[in-house]
């Protein structure tokens, strides 16, 4: 058969798993090879760098140049023993995935040959060619080259034969130009905020880390297949194709076993990134056929951000490795489930762990409601600008489709968690001062009941769930970089708490004591924050009425959503916590609006091409055969009425194909046209608004039509390889 199509699909079946040798050394062992971790530190620096290091990464202060120069040294003959011939800073621009540029680690010795050579220097900052980087206008305006520094909190690594330097990327005059410098500064902003409110507790208390817990879900497709789909070639997702008889509806994908070649694939994911110092834990089938997930140990917020930007990356190599293409868009394939990246988020102290319930004494209740609560406040707050943060062009086809959390942010947190929240929202001042606490001070907190640890009653379809001693914040988009959802999440959770630290220093001011204060300004903002609680199924439709009575942002264009960032409240908070500035904001929403402009225009000219290309001549070669049939029966049969009785069928489909064809068609010259009309207007936020409102709403009445086409035309002829194929092949 010569259809392409009949070609990948007969590969595809015949392709067996890319057998992994596993290493002769146990997990423990090879975990984090390839990893400057302390461990290499401390072997390959003197001792007394090796201490300004440790002391630069926990403090967070900057690293001299003298270190830098010590700890190149040290870092070059490591990565040399290891073979490394380059070395690169590693970077998060503002575009999907990492940047990179390889220099070779050579000198000239002014001898006639080359050394090999690394100076602190090139460790510590490096002027990447940047000019073509998304920045939204920033170094026009602020006629600034862009830098890129090495962040010390994140350990260098081995890639290949490279030293890759995970760095952010600045520019001259400091604004971010990418994900990593906004999110550093919002963990240092809920690590100062949260201290502070730790020491109405525990005066100990130095620091607090955010950590990250990301679940990474994603397809696997045959690569030839994939190669026969130029719309999941260039857009990532399929424009088209009829639901397959049987997809999700059995459930028998989710936990199911493993497909060796897909398991093969994950052993070696799962080696490389052990050995990268990634520690992989979890792995499974997901709902949706040829769908996985994987799932590390949380770790530090910064780390776990840069850990899920290379797990991403070696995901795609290594699939192709195994003849698979790694699909990480948050909707491929339409009428089955779409792929999300749970964030579990969690704060921990130097001395414990702030939201995990039940505390052993009253004063470790209270600290845990002051943190849910204060959590709480943030995401009510800031509701509009956590949905922004997850927005994207790709994204939207995810939210509220049933499947995944809806276009509303709300919080679930649970029978028990409620309860305990209300029965202290109508206490009274006397009812709480009757218990001694540990620092001899009067309190009664009450209990939460021992069972909400593993409170296994968890409400899928909320997008910020309390799960037991994390927030797990469920609506963020599997291709995105975690740090966007991050910056906002820190940031709002560390302007919460400055704001209760101000009110409860206020009300102390006046001579209430401690814990009075506190339990005031907790009961004033548990009833505040009220209209973000909901428990109840936020798939439904009264959930969506409930929550625009409730004045929750309830807006589901993406680029309105992208409003959100500047709105007052949110430059505000971004301004008053040092993550980000007015100038930066703007700049940063016009790469949204741009980029998404540019998906839906790229998807709008690949659906116009396949159906010029594909749909329709194949639809109208078919109709031809139909015609040259009833042709046929005409000539072969004299009877009228025989005549009629033998065509009707066919003439039937001829009429069918021909209205779906003229649809397709006449709705692909509009969509075209629409586009040059709007392609005049200026003002991003406009154009992009357009691009919403009235060039992407032709893709799924364009597409209703070619799958019913599909559903037509007889199976050899179709070009292009159908979900069945896609979704059971493997
Ligand atoms: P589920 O799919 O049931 O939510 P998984 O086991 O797949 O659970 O994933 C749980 C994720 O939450 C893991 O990444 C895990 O490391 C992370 N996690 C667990 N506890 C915490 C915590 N205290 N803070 C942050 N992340 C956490
Ligand atoms: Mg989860």
């Amino acid at each position: 058969m010569s259809n392409l199509r009949f070609k990948v699909v007969e590969e595809a079946f015949k392709k067996r798993p890319l057998e992994v040798k596993a290493p002769a050394e146990r997990p423990s062992e090879y975990f984090g090879k390839y990893v400057f971790n302390q461990e290499k530190m401390f072997k390959y620096l003197p001792l007394n760098t090796y201490q300004q290091l440790r002391e630069v990464i926990e403090k967070g202060t900057p690293l001299p140049l003298s270190v830098a120069n010590d700890v190149a040294k040290g870092m070059k003959q490591w990565a040399i023993e290891m073979g490394v011939t380059h070395c690169t800073h590693w970077f998060q621009p503002l575009t999907e995935g990492t940047a990179e540029k390889h220099d070779a680690f050579v000198e000239h010795d002014f001898k006639g040959g080359m050394v090999e050579d690394f100076s602190g220097k090139e460790l510590v900052q490096q002027e990447p060619d940047a000019s073509s980087f998304p920045n939204g206008g920033i170094r026009s305006t602020f006629e600034a080259r862009g830098y890129s520094a090495w962040d010390p909190a994140s350990p260098v690594f081995i890639v290949g034969d490279t030293l890759m330097i995970p760095t952010i990327f600045v520019s001259y005059t400091g604004e971010a130009l990418d994900y990593k410098a906004p999110l550093k500064k919002a963990l240092a902003a809920v690590d100062k905020a949260a201290t502070a409110v730790c020491h109405y507790f525990d005066p100990n208390v130095t620091r607090v880390t955010a950590n990250l817990g990301w679940e990474q879900e994603y397809f696997l497709v045959d690569e030839g297949l994939y190669a026969a789909r130029p719309d999941l070639l260039l857009t990532g997702r399929t424009l088209m194709g009829h639901d397959s008889a049987k997809n999700q509806q059995m459930d028998d994908h989710y936990f199911g076993a493993i497909p060796e070649r897909v398991q093969e694939f994950m052993r070696d994911l799962e080696i490389q990134a052990l050995e990268l110092g990634i520690p992989c834990k979890t792995r499974h089938n997901e709902v949706a056929p040829n769908q996985f997930e994987l799932a590390p140990i949380f770790e530090e917020c910064n780390l776990a951000v840069d850990h899920n930007m290379l797990i991403m990356s070696l995901m795609r190599k290594i699939a192709r490795k195994h003849g698979f293409r790694c699909l990480l868009h948050e909707k491929p394939f339409a009428g089955i489930n779409g792929s999300g990246k749970h964030n579990n988020w969690s704060l921990t102290t130097d001395t414990g762990v702030l939201l995990h319930g039940p505390g052993k004494t009253p004063e470790d209740n209270l600290r845990f409601l002051v943190f849910v609560v204060e959590t709480l406040m943030g995401v009510y707050k800031h509701n509009g600008l956590l949905k922004a943060s997850i927005m994207s062009a790709t994204n939207a086809h995810r939210l509220g489709a049933n499947e995944a959390p809806p276009a509303i942010i709300s919080s679930f947190l649970g029978k028990q968690l409620s309860e305990f929240l209300s029965k202290v929202e109508n206490s009274t001042k006397d009812e709480l001062f009757t218990l001694e606490g540990k620092h001899g001070v009067q309190l009664d907190i009450p209990q939460i009941p021992e069972l909400m640890v593993d409170n296994t009653d968890r409400n899928r379809t909320s997008p910020f769930a309390f799960t037991g001693n994390r927030f797990e914040f469920r609506a963020v988009g599997s291709i995105a970089n975690c740090a966007s959802a991050m910056i906002v999440l820190n940031t709002a959770v560390a302007e919460a708490l400055t704001d209760f630290k101000t009110r409860v220093d206020a009300l102390m001011a006046k001579g209430e004591g401690k814990i009075t204060a506190i339990l005031e300004v907790l009961r004033e903002d548990i009833k505040t924050c009220k209209p973000i609680h909901f428990d109840g199924n936020g798939y439904s439709d009264e959930w969506k009425a409930e929550a625009a009575r409730r004045g929750l942002d309830c807006e589901t264009s993406c680029p309105v959503i992208f409003d959100r960032y500047l709105d007052d409240a949110t430059i505000k908070m971004f301004e008053s916590m040092n993550v980000m500035t007015k100038p930066e904001l703007e700049a940063r929403n016009e790469i949204k609006w741009e980029t998404y402009q540019k998906k839906i225009q790229i998807e709008a000219r690949v659906l116009g091409d396949l159906c010029m290309n594909h749909i329709i001549p194949v639809a109208t070669k078919y109709q031809s055969e139909l015609v040259d049939n009833v042709h046929k029966i005409q000539e072969a049969f004299a009877d009228p009425a025989k005549v009629k009785d033998l065509t009707s069928y066919n003439i039937d489909l001829i009429e069918k194909i021909n209205k779906h064809v003229s649809f397709v068609a006449e709705n692909v010259e509009a969509m075209v046209e629409k586009r040059k009309v709007v392609n005049k207007i200026t003002d991003i936020r406009t154009l992009a608004v357009a691009y919403h409102d009235e060039i992407a709403p032709y893709f799924d009445a364009i597409r209703y039509h070619i799958d019913k086409l599909e559903l037509i035309v007889e199976d050899e002829m179709w070009t292009l390889p159908k979900y069945r194929e896609l979704l059971f092949i493997r």
